[in-house]
């Protein structure tokens, strides 16, 4: 076994590498069997998954419904009498307000198709995944083009909201239609793929309970020619959905206030800064988890089409229902408030660009994309890692020295920032930082359990040089 703190090795990989696969030692192959095969149930097994997958959707709708139609309020039936009334009245909301109308359809499905074609014919950077084991440690190629995708669609939406074919406002107005619209696609496409890959024989990982699987996928990379879907998901309908949200209600404050609250400004510049980082690196997610582990099923299927966009911008929708008057902040709380975004992105851009360039490096990637902004210490210089016997590189140096998950930390506080830009009007933007918070804090669990048996006595030490989970000193 051998463990090292110095980076020779990693310059001599980089020197010698041939940017192709990169095949770990022999127990590093065993481990990743083992990794790739089906052990133990998560999420709380069959019965878990199925609560999640009935209860989400139910939040959705309640929490919307408290936001639009109660004040922001979270309400609930005043007795026992009122139970069946209440549930009535939840229904009707759902029923009227949020119907899978034709308009929905066509704005929804208007954008999937929109995303696919231009995924699938604007040219991109070409960037190598990692290693994938069950594919015998063969990387695969990924056509980064969300950058120029995204602009694309960022013109063709302003050509379309000045042009009155399509005014953004009606994002905003259309909320509830939306989110019925978005749903229905996540459940279709989850149990559509399960079906696929079984049919097809590219399963893995599978623990043989239809729903179980169902809700942690089939299949690892689902292709459509060059289009790498779950790539491909991650991005272009989540978080462009999210920056229109906030774009949209700017609009409608634009329109009917004649400004634009520093607030809404807030979650306009906030969900830029999300999507234009994950456009700019794109090249980066080939190395995250959701990429090289999890699976394309309902957790991350129904999440990227109807979670991310339809539940973290809340205050996005209270801010443009309600008076201004409510959520008026004095100059100084402004300023710490999108001080507290910037710094938080910086850690967070920072952090995420110098693990993923250090994995870059170790596969003999020297040379990176320059995309709009790169920020100082995107890049380790002469990085201090484990070497460890699987095979890997622990990276021990930039933020990566102080903790274990750096990124988890300045996102989580960003999420945060995305419930305080409307003070406390409302409980129901905090739901993202709550939610987030307990997502986090079950990947990290999940993820440290899997690296403790990739890496056994090397995860340990890396461990002991980097004890801080979260924040140092802290956690
Ligand atoms: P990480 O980027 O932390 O990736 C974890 C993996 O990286 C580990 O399994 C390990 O894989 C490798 N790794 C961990 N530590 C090191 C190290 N020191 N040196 C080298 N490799 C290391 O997390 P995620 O991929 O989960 O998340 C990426 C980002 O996406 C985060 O910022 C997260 O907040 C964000 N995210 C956002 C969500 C949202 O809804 N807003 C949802 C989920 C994630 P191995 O060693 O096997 O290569």
């Amino acid at each position: 076994m051998s463990s090292a703190t110095d980076t020779s090795g990693l310059r001599q990989r980089a020197v010698n590498g041939n940017g192709k696969s990169v095949a770990p030692s022999e127990e590093g192959k065993k481990t990743d069997q083992l990794l790739d095969s089906h052990t133990q149930y998560e999420f709380g097994g069959p019965w878990g998954v199925l609560a999640i997958m009935t209860g989400f959707p139910i939040l959705m709708y309640y929490l919307w419904i408290c936001l639009v139609f109660y004040d922001g309020q979270l309400v609930g039936p005043k007795s026992s009498d009122d139970v069946v009334p209440f549930l009535g009245r939840m229904w009707e909301h759902i029923r009227v307000d949020a119907n899978p109308n034709w308009y929905a359809w066509k704005v929804y499905g208007g954008l999937i198709i929109y995303q696919l074609f231009l995924a699938w014919l604007v040219p991109g950077y070409m960037q190598e995944g990692l290693p994938v084991p069950s594919l015998g440690y063969k990387t695969l190629m990924y056509k980064c083009n969300a950058l120029g995708c995204i602009y694309i669609t960022w013109i063709t939406a302003a050509v379309l909201h000045y042009t009155g074919i399509f005014r953004l406002t009606s994002i905003i107005d259309n909320f509830g239609h939306l989110m019925t619209v978005a749903m229905i696609v996540g459940f279709s496409v989850s149990f559509g793929m399960y079906f696929l890959t079984v049919a097809t024989g590219n399963q893995i990982r599978m623990s043989g309970n239809f729903i179980y699987d169902v809700f942690m996928g089939a299949c690892l990379n689902p292709r459509l020619g060059p289009i790498d879907l779950k790539m491909w998901l991650e991005v272009r309908i989540p978080w462009v959905l999210v920056f229109f949200m906030a774009v949209s209600g700017a609009c409608k404050q634009y329109e009917e206030l004649g400004y634009v609250t520093p607030n809404m400004a807030f979650m306009c510049l906030a969900t830029w800064l999300y999507l234009n980082a994950c456009i700019k690196g794109e090249e980066c997610i080939p190395q995250t988890w959701d990429m090289f582990h999890e699976k394309w099923g309902f957790l991350v299927i129904f999440w990227n089409f109807a979670g991310v966009p339809f539940s973290y911008i809340y205050s996005v929708v209270y801010m443009s229902t309600h008076d201004p008057e409510n959520y008026r902040f004095s100059t100084p709380t402004y300023v710490v408030l999108y001080t507290t975004l910037l710094t938080a992105y910086y850690v967070w851009d920072t952090s995420m660009s110098q693990k993923s360039r250090f994995k870059m490096y170790t596969q003999g990637i020297t040379t990176y994309r320059k995309t709009f902004p790169q920020l100082p210490w995107g890049v380790v210089e002469n990085p201090k890692y484990i070497q460890t016997a699987h095979g890997n590189k622990l990276l021990v140096d930039g933020w990566w020295a102080y903790s274990r998950k750096p990124n988890y930390v300045a996102d989580w506080i960003m999420s945060l920032s995305w419930g305080l830009c409307q003070g406390l009007c409302s409980p129901i933007p905090y739901f993202y930082s709550v939610f987030f918070i307990a997502v986090l804090v079950h990947r990290v669990g999940r993820d440290f359990e899997r690296c403790a048996i990739k890496y056994g006595k090397d995860w340990e030490k890396y461990c002991s040089i980097v004890p801080a989970k979260f924040i140092p000193g802290v956690f």
